[in-house]
């Protein structure tokens, strides 16, 4: 008879259901663990389904056992849906409403762990109850999450006198960066909202309450930072990325998280015109929410410079809004559209892009992002040299990481935080993006010197993902004690 650790090990993914940018390393690293023979099973809607079946499928193809369980929304929850209108209380709400299906589901099936998301707490107090250990999946990288403990450990954002006055953050590893804030560039909770504080408190509070933690990165990018997440923040962690690189054929990079707007083979072919390490990618995520008017002044401002870029000018729309409705206020100066169509110089995209493809091709320069972190690290993935323009959530803690910590990127310069739900409006001016693109994309020692670290980075991202290297060896170490818990 087999005994209980002969048994395949199960792991369910409960990935947070809002955010394209949760969703997608989240089932990455779900594929990721099936690969290693690991039952999977992945906890979500049944719209959000549909984006990553044909991953799914294929893997099933190839034997692995991994297979998705949906769940229903709780009557009410379809408009709280819309990220950019909902307040904190709501969003607890309907934090608090998924509870339930989701117990349910845990309670019949009692896999030997739950991969919760970060933005479902309560799955601590369930795996708890329930004996089923919980292990968080951040989806953010090790040195922004440092930032945040050390944020809310010294509060330094409370003992300057004015909003742009500059701070370092206490505790940190590494003092011979220059790692410097305002209250400006510091998510609200940290300062004048404390009622998201109290949902990132009890985030916190559960991640402590939990079995460990797993992150999507690798020792080597921030090695001292993982020191600090476990010694000094006393977690249990397991690096398994880039999860991303899991993606190796074409059709596993041409299809992530959303129906693409433009083709894979369409882009590609326009990039094969250009010449090498020429073309910058301007993208800021999948959740964006930017006045129209900077929208204008980024156009402006990429023609200025005279170099050639693909940009994927994405406007999430207002919740019952369509996203074409929602493209009407990407206000673009007049005409620029066509010049930059006949003139081959500028792509435009208007929703979604193949980003993983865009990025890998030979006629990448550079990369403007916001600074996700699945963006930056796909970007340094991809040896690119980077303009960063954070805008929301941690994506200030991740400029630093680029800029001053990495130094793969120089800042465009934008100094406001905003909260998606808040009134969008310009912080960028044109003079600022123009020196930025021409600043990076002109080339010279300094770009090429970026270049050269990003390239050293991406090497060892590659080496961490390879039998023996230290991703591949934490995926192990968590499936094997996972087994230990058993007994
Ligand atoms: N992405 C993409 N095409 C797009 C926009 C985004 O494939 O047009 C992917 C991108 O490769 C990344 C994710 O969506 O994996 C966005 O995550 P990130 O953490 O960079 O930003 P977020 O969307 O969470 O702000």
């Amino acid at each position: 008879m087999a005994s209980s650790e002969d048994k395949k090990v199960e792991m369910f993914f409960l990935p947070w259901i809002v955010a394209r940018g949760h969703m997608i390393p989240m089932i990455d690293a779900a594929r990721l663990f099936a690969s290693y023979g690991v039952k999977v099973t992945i906890l979500t809607t049944h719209d959000n389904l549909q984006l990553f079946q044909n991953g799914v499928d294929r893997d099933r193809s190839l034997g692995r056992d991994i297979d998705f369980l949906t769940f229903e929304l709780p009557e009410g929850c379809e408009n709280l849906l819309s990220i950019f209108t909902i307040n904190w209380n709501e969003e607890q709400l309907f934090i608090e409403k998924l509870r339930e299906p989701i117990e349910q589901i845990l309670r019949d099936r009692r896999p030997d762990c739950l991969v919760s998301d970060m933005f479902y707490p309560w799955t601590a107090e369930s795996g708890a109850r329930l004996g089923i250990p919980r292990i968080v999946f951040h989806v953010t990288g090790l040195f922004p999450s440092c930032c945040e403990e050390a944020t809310r450990r010294h509060a330094p954002q409370h003992k300057v006198d004015s909003d742009k006055a500059t701070f370092a953050l206490p505790g940190l590893p590494n003092p011979n960066h220059n790692i410097e804030f305002t209250r400006l560039k510091m998510p609200s909770f940290h300062t004048t909202e404390p009622k998201g504080a109290k949902l990132a408190e009890a985030i916190v509070d559960a991640e402590l309450k939990s079995h460990g933690v797993i992150i999507n990165s690798y020792y080597n990018l921030e090695a001292p930072y993982a020191e600090y997440f476990k010694n000094d923040m006393g977690r249990k962690l397991w690096l398994v990325g880039p999860v991303f690189l899991f993606n190796k054929n074409y059709e596993e990079k041409a299809q992530r998280g959303e129906n693409n707007s433009i083709d894979g083979v369409t882009i590609l072919n326009w990039l094969d015109t250009k010449e090498p390490k020429s073309v910058l990618y301007v993208s800021f995520g999948s959740q964006v929410r930017m006045a129209p008017e900077q929208f204008f002044v980024l156009a402006e401002a990429l023609e200025a410079s005279g170099h050639s870029f693909i940009w994927v000018a994405r406007y999430m729309p207002e919740s019952g809004e369509h996203e074409e409705e929602g493209s009407g206020r990407r206000v673009l100066p007049e005409g620029f559209e066509e010049r930059m169509t006949k003139s081959g110089k500028g792509l435009i995209v208007r929703s979604w892009a193949p980003q993983l493809l865009i990025l890998e091709h030979r006629a990448m320069g550079g990369f403007m992002t916001h600074c996700g972190w699945n963006s930056t690290v796909e970007g340094i993935c991809a040896c690119l040299p980077m303009i960063t323009w954070p805008l929301a959530a941690e994506q200030f803690f991740i400029e630093s990481l680029v800029v001053d910590v990495l130094k793969t990127g120089i800042r465009v310069g934008n100094e406001e935080w905003m909260a998606l739900h808040w009134e969008p409006k310009v912080t960028v001016t044109r003079e600022k993006v123009e020196t930025a693109v021409k600043r990076l994309m002109g080339g010279g020692g300094e770009v090429e010197e970026m270049r050269r670290r990003a390239r050293e980075l991406s090497e060892k991202a590659n080496k961490a993902v390879e039998p023996g290297g230290s991703s591949d060896a934490d995926v192990v170490g968590l499936i094997n004690e996972l087994k230990s818990c058993r007994k």
